[in-house]
């Protein structure tokens, strides 16, 4: 079976250049073609001699996914579906802004975590994703769209990230340093997964932090999203407070709103005592919808009335627009190639 380069991580593939008998310095060639131009095949190195190049190609191979649709909103929001080697899909989709091109990438196939206001759950869970195949997702769309550069990334897509800890951490590296975009160009999502939350500072590159709320108690929180059950708000709010921010950083809390369910103005008030002490910016979402899911949105009024009344008592609260949702692109509307199970 021929080595699939990307599937290595540095050591791994300097390694096997020793074992094919080279040098040292054609690792740093490799990564470089690899992750720098994108290339997609051995024969492509053209730093490396014709005869090589022929020698490694009967050992080696560099995976790639296959685009297999892309779709453009009107709002310049597109959503890319890729095909990976075993033929399971995952959905990037790209988000052009005025200063920025922010790429929302998956990190698993589907999502085990079942909250009930999103459409990756009720695709359920195929898989976790590989450390490159999360990286490969910024190197296609970014071959795909080159000259224009993907500034900003976003851990936002299918499945949740502190559920591939490994995975997601190792492509963090390699975002980092292979694809050189700032740490502080990143931002990794979760629902809260307390345990994992703990660890990531120590064993992953220290991205921004993004943490989906969408509920002020557990109750309710409980209803919404599974993981609350394991852990709490409380275990959840202490953990965060314990988090390590570098400075001038802050927790983005992420709030859906859904009418009649999580948009009253207590909700807003308890918003407000629950995020006390941390330094936070809240990332207010109105509710996408998604066949069969059973929510709606709340009007402008109500939306505004939330945010108004967080800034009052001294919140950073903006309002997300919802991008692309006429290619089911935006937060919570991703479901791959699947068929929604409702
Ligand atoms: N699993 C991670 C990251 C992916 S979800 C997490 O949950 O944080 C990215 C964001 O989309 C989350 O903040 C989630 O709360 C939000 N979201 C999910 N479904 C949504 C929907 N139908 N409308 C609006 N936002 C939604
Ligand atoms: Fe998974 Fe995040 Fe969707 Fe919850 S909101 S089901 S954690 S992707």
């Amino acid at each position: 079976m021929p080595v699939n380069l990307k599937a290595l991580d540095e050591a791994q593939l300097k390694e096997f250049v020793l074992g094919e008998g080279l040098e040292p310095y054609r690792a740093l060639q490799l990564l470089g073609w690899i992750y720098e131009k994108g290339v997609q095949r051995i024969e492509d190195i053209t730093v490396f001699s014709k005869p090589l190049r022929e020698e490694l190609s009967k050992r080696a191979y560099i995976s790639c996914l296959e685009p297999l649709k892309r779709l453009k909103s009107k709002d310049g929001t597109e959503k890319f579906l890729l095909r990976l080697e075993d033929g399971e899909t995952v959905e990037t989709v790209l988000i052009p802004e005025e200063q920025r091109l922010t790429l929302c990438i998956s990190s698993q196939v589907g999502c085990a975590m079942g909250c009930r206001f999103c459409a990756t759950a009720k695709v359920g869970f195929r898989r976790n994703l590989l450390a490159h195949e999360i990286v490969d997702q910024i190197i296609t769309v970014q071959r795909l769209i080159a000259p224009r550069r993907i500034t900003n990334i976003v851990l936002m897509g299918m499945g949740e990230p502190l559920k591939n800890t490994e995975n997601v951490a190792e492509a963090l590296r390699r975002i980092t340093t292979l694809l050189r975009i700032s740490k502080r160009r990143i931002t990794l999502s979760t629902s809260g997964v307390v345990d994992e939350l703990r660890r990531l500072p120590d064993i992953a590159p220290r991205v921004n932090l993004a943490v989906s709320l969408n509920a002020t108690t557990n109750s309710l929180r409980d209803r919404l999203m599974p993981v609350n059950r394991a852990y709490p708000l409380e275990k959840l709010l202490d953990a965060l407070r314990a988090y390590p921010l570098e400075p001038r950083r802050r927790i983005t809390f992420e709030y859906i709103l859904i009418k009649g369910v999580n948009d009253s103005r207590d909700d807003a008030l308890r918003l407000c005592d629950l995020l006390r002490g941390i330094r936070a910016k809240i990332n207010l979402i109105p509710f996408n919808p998604f066949e069969g899911s059973g929510f709606e949105r709340p009007d402008e009024r109500t939306v505004e009335g939330f945010q108004n009344l967080l800034i009052k008592r001294g919140y950073t609260a903006v309002i997300r627009k919802s991008r692309g949702d006429d290619i089911s692109a935006a937060c919570g509307q991703l479901k791959g190639q699947y068929e929604l199970q409702v």
